[in-house]
C-alpha cells in the first residue's frame, strides 16, 4: 500500500476493513486495526520473532467489524518485477527446517463469517499452524513458526536484519502500522532462511467469499516465475495429491501464479513456498469442518505427509 494512504490509515485508526474475501485478493487487502477475539493458548514450537516483538495487546484499538468486503486493494500487486536473484536458490536443499506462516494476526484478524461465531482467521491459522508443527516434529523435522501467537518482529528489527544481511528490500513498502504485512512477513521469512536455511515455507489461510456462500474447499497457490518456482511447483503437487487422497469429495483448486499476481508470500520468498487456503469461512459446511478436531488432524496430517514426501524426493 502507498505510504500516504497508510498514514491516513494509521491516523484514522483503521477505518478500512481487511478481509480475505476473494482468494486472489488475499494478503493484499486493506487492514483494520481491530484485534481478533481472544484465542485459546496452543503450545507453540519455535518462534523467531526477535526481541522487539510487538504484541496484540499493544496494537488493538477497536473491536472488529463484522462487515465483509470484496473490494480488492491491489496496490501491493503493483510492485515492480522481481529483483535480480541475489540469493542462493539452492539454500533450501539439505535443510530439515520447515517455516510455517500462520496467516494474519494481531491488528490484522483476517476474515470471518457468521458461521465462525466471533472467531477470526488469524486464530484458526495459528491453531492449524501449531498442529502442523507438531506433526512435522513427530516426523523428525524442525518446525519454525514465522509469527508468535501474540508477537511479531518490529519494522526496525526487520530493517536491521535486512541491512545486516545485505538483502534487497522495498523500504517504501515497509510500514510502522502495527501489522505484520505480507511483504514484511515474507522479508522476515527470508531473514530466517538466510540465517539458517529452511526447506520451504507454507502459509496457511482461511478463505471467504460472502457473495457466494456455496463456494467451499481448498485452494493452493504458488509462484511460477521466481527463483524457487520449480521446487515450489513440486511441493504444491505433493500437497494437492495428499489432500485429494485425504478428502476425495472436497473441491480442490491449484493455481500457479505469475509474478504480477497478488500472492506476496509466494513470490518474494527465497525458498520453495506455497499458500494454502484451507477452507471457506463463508461456507456453512466448511465452517463446521474448521472447528472439527478430526478434520483438523486429518488436514495437517496430509500437509505433513506431503512435505515429508517432497523433502524425501527433492534431490
Ligand atoms: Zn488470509
Amino acid at each position: 500500500m502507498k505510504k500516504a494512504f497508510l498514514s491516513v490509515l494509521i491516523v484514522t485508526a483503521a477505518l478500512l476493513l481487511f478481509s480475505c474475501t476473494l482468494s486472489v485478493t488475499d494478503d493484499t487487502g486493506s487492514r483494520t486495526e481491530a484485534a481478533p477475539e481472544t484465542s485459546e493458548t496452543i503450545p507453540a514450537t519455535q518462534t523467531e520473532t526477535g526481541t522487539e516483538a510487538r504484541t496484540e495487546k499493544e496494537t488493538a484499538t477497536e473491536e472488529p467489524s463484522d462487515t465483509e468486503t470484496e473490494t480488492a486493494d491491489s496496490e501491493e500487486a503493483t510492485l515492480p518485477g522481481p529483483p535480480e536473484i541475489d540469493y542462493d536458490v539452492n539454500a533450501h536443499l539439505g535443510s530439515n527446517r520447515v517455516l510455517i506462516d500462520a496467516g494474519h494476526g494481531f491488528a490484522d484478524p483476517g476474515c470471518t463469517s457468521d458461521f465462525l461465531n466471533g472467531v477470526y482467521e488469524s486464530q484458526i491459522t495459528y491453531e492449524m499452524a501449531s498442529l502442523l508443527a507438531n506433526k512435522l516434529a513427530e516426523k523428525g523435522y524442525e518446525p519454525v513458526m514465522l509469527r508468535g501467537e501474540d508477537s511479531f518482529p518490529s519494522i526496525s528489527e526487520i530493517r536491521a536484519a535486512v541491512a545486516e544481511l545485505g538483502m534487497f528490500s522495498r523500504d517504501d513498502v515497509l510500514n510502522e502500522n502495527n501489522i505484520f504485512d505480507a511483504y514484511e512477513r515474507t522479508l522476515w521469512g527470508n531473514v530466517i532462511h538466510r540465517r539458517n536455511p529452511v526447506a520451504l515455507m507454507i502459509s496457511l489461510h482461511i478463505n471467504a467469499l460472502p457473495s457466494a456462500d456455496y463456494v467451499r474447499g481448498t485452494e493452493l497457490y504458488y509462484t511460477v516465475d521466481n527463483g524457487c518456482a520449480e521446487p515450489s511447483a513440486r511441493l504444491t503437487a505433493f500437497i494437492e495429491t495428499k489432500l485429494k487422497t485425504a478428502f476425495p469429495d472436497t473441491r480442490l483448486r491449484t493455481e500457479g501464479c505469475v509474478w504480477n499476481d497478488s500472492f506476496i508470500v509466494t513470490k518474494w520468498t527465497e525458498m520453495p513456498s506455497v499458500l494454502v487456503e484451507m477452507a471457506y469461512a463463508t461456507n456453512e459446511d466448511d465452517a463446521k469442518l474448521i472447528f472439527d478436531d478430526g478434520w483438523r488432524d486429518k488436514y495437517v496430517t496430509a500437509l505433513a505427509e506431503a512435505i515429508d514426501s517432497y523433502i524425501g524426493t527433492r534431490g
